[in-house]
C-alpha cells in the first residue's frame, strides 16, 4: 500500500508570524485526518517556529530545499543536519523554480537526495516537463532523464524512502491543471521508470504526488487516479480551508 502524501509548498510567502498562524489553523483542521500524510513547507526562516506548532500533531514539517554539504562556506544555504535538528521530516528537492531560476540540475538533485536520505528524512523529488518539451513530444525523455538522474546510485531500500512529485511546469502557478488522464498517463510512465530501476514491487510502493494548480475543485478527480498518490500544492496551500479541501478527498482512498 502506498501512502497518500499531501504537502503544501509555501514558497516565499508568509512572514514568521503569518506562518505560525497558518500552521496553527492547519493543525486544528487536520485533527480528524487519519490516512493522508499532511506536510507543510514554510520558508527556512519560519521552520523552527512552525516546528513548535506542529509538534505532536499529525502535520509533518517539510523544507523547501537543502544543501548537500554538511557545513562551511556556502553563503545562503542550509544543511540537512540543521533541518534534521529542528524536526524536519520531508525535504522538497529539484522544484522547477529551483531548476529554472537557481541552476538546479539532475546532478545537484541527486546529491541533495542522498544527503537527505542519509539523515533519515524523506526527499520529495520534483520532476516535470515544460510546455515546449511536451509540445515537442519530449515528455518521456525529459522524465526519464530526471528520474534516472535523481535516483543514480540509490539502492532499492533508499528508493523506498523517497516520494516523487510529478509537476508539469506549465501547470505550476498558472491555474492550468493537467487533466486527470494527462496526469495519470505521466504518473504511470514515471512508475514504469521506477520499475525499470528497482522492479515492480518497489515501484508500486513509492508515492507519486501530482503538482500544478491543484485545488479543492480538481483534487478529487486527480487523487482518484490509480497512480496519483497525493499532491504538492502551492497557491491553494496558503489558506487552511483550501488546503483542507484538497486533503479531505484523499481520505479513504487506498492505493
Ligand atoms: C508548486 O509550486 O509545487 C505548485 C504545484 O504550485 P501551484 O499549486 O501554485 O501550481
Amino acid at each position: 500500500m502506498r501512502k497518500i502524501v499531501i504537502a503544501g509548498n509555501w514558497k516565499m510567502n508568509k512572514t514568521v508570524a503569518e506562518s505560525v498562524k497558518l500552521a496553527g489553523e492547519l493543525v486544528a483542521a487536520a485533527k480528524g485526518i487519519r490516512q493522508v500524510v499532511v506536510a507543510i513547507a514554510p520558508t527556512y526562516l519560519a521552520l523552527a517556529k512552525v516546528a513548535e506548532v506542529v509538534q505532536g500533531s499529525n502535520v509533518k514539517l517539510a523544507a523547501q530545499d537543502v544543501h548537500w554539504e554538511n557545513q562551511g562556506a556556502f553563503t545562503g544555504k542550509v544543511s540537512a543536519d540543521m533541518l534534521k535538528e529542528i524536526g524536519v521530516d520531508y525535504v522538497i528537492i529539484g522544484h522547477s523554480e529551483q531548476r529554472s531560476y537557481f541552476g538546479e540540475t539532475d546532478a545537484t538533485v541527486n546529491k541533495k537526495v542522498r544527503k537527505v536520505l542519509s539523515l533519515a528524512m524523506t526527499p520529495i523529488i520534483c520532476i516535470g516537463e515544460t510546455l515546449a518539451e511536451r509540445k515537442e513530444g519530449r515528455l518521456e525523455s525529459v522524465l526519464t532523464t530526471q528520474v534516472n538522474g535523481a535516483y543514480a546510485g540509490l539502492s532499492a531500500d533508499e528508493a523506498l524512502s523517497t516520494v516523487i512529485a510529478y509537476e508539469p511546469v506549465w501547470a505550476i502557478g498558472t491555474g492550468v491543471t493537467a487533466t486527470d488522464d494527462e496526469a495519470q498517463e505521466a504518473h504511470a510512465f514515471v512508475r514504469s521508470l521506477l520499475a525499470k530501476l528497482y522492479g515492480d514491487s518497489v515501484a508500486q510502493s513509492i508515492s507519486i504526488q501530482y503538482g500544478g494548480s491543484m485545488k479543492p475543485e480538481n483534487a478529487a478527480g486527480l487523487l482518484a487516479q490509480k497512480d496519483i498518490d497525493g499532491g504538492l500544492i502551492g497557491g491553494a496551500a496558503l489558506k487552511a480551508d483550501s488546503f483542507l479541501g484538497i486533503i479531505t478527498p484523499g481520505e479513504g482512498l487506498s492505493k
